[in-house]
C-alpha cells in the first residue's frame, strides 16, 4: 500500500505556515503500521544490529517495533532531566533557542552497531545531536531510519554529512 497516503497533513500545526505531518494515522493502520515497520527493519536484518536508539518520543514507537523484529535492545534518547540513572547529554539547536537531549551512559557499549530511529526528519538537528550522543559513548551508529524525510529542509544531506547512512520511506516538498 501507498504510505504516504495513509498519513495525515495539518495545515498551521503548530503554528501558522507549517504543514504537520501526523504518523498517527499511519499507525492506526494495521497494515500501513506493519508495513513501515517490515520496509524500516528490511536492509538491516541479519547484520548484527545490537541496538536500537529511539528518539523520544514518536521515535519509541518505530523504534521499539524495529527493535523487537532485529532481535535488537532498545534504547530511549530523551529530553533532558527524563532518565532515571547516570546520563550523558548534548545540546542541539531548535529553532528558537537550544535544548538538550540524553542517553544512559551505560545505554550503548563501545563498537556495538546501533540504529537510530525516529518518525521524521527535517532539519536534521535532533538526529545529528543523537547521532553524535551515540558515538560520544563509542557506538557504531551504522544507520539512521525515518518514516518521513522533508528533503528540501537538507537534514537526511547533513546526516550522510556525518557518514550516517540514512533511509527514509516517504518524502515530503
Ligand atoms: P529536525 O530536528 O528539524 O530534523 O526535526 C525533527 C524532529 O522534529 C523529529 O523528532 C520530529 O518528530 C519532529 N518534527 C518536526 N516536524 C515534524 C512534522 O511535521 N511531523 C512530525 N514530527 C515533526
Amino acid at each position: 500500500m501507498n504510505l504516504k497516503d495513509t498519513i495525515r497533513s495539518i495545515r498551521d500545526y503548530p503554528k501558522p505556515g507549517i504543514i504537520f505531518r501526523d504518523i498517527t494515522t499511519l499507525l492506526g493502520n494495521p497494515r500501513a503500521f506493519r508495513q513501515s515497520v517490515d520496509e524500516l527493519v528490511q536492509p538491516y536484518a541479519g547484520t548484527g544490529v545490537e541496538k536500537v536508539a529511539g528518539i523520544e518520543a514518536r521515535g519509541f514507537i518505530l523504534g521499539g517495533a524495529v527493535a523487537h523484529q532485529l532481535s535488537a535492545g532498545f534504547v530511549p534518547i530523551r529530553k533532558k532531566g527524563k532518565l532515571p540513572h547516570e546520563t550523558v547529554s548534548i545540546a542541539y539547536s531548535l529553532e528558537y533557542g537550544v535544548d538538550q537531549m540524553e542517553i544512559h551512559r551505560d545505554a550503548v557499549l563501545a563498537g556495538e552497531k546501533v540504529i537510530l530511529c525516529d518518525d521524521l526528519i527535517a532539519t536534521g538537528g535532533t538526529a545529528c545531536a543523537a547521532a553524535q550522543l551515540l558515538r560520544n559513548l563509542g557506538a557504531e551508529v551504522v544507520a539512521a531510519c525515518f518514516v518521513i524525510d522533508l528533503p528540501d529542509l537538507g537534514g537526511a544531506a547533513k546526516l550522510r554529512g556525518m557518514d550516517v547512512p540514512v533511509r527514509a520511506l516517504v518524502e515530503f516538498e
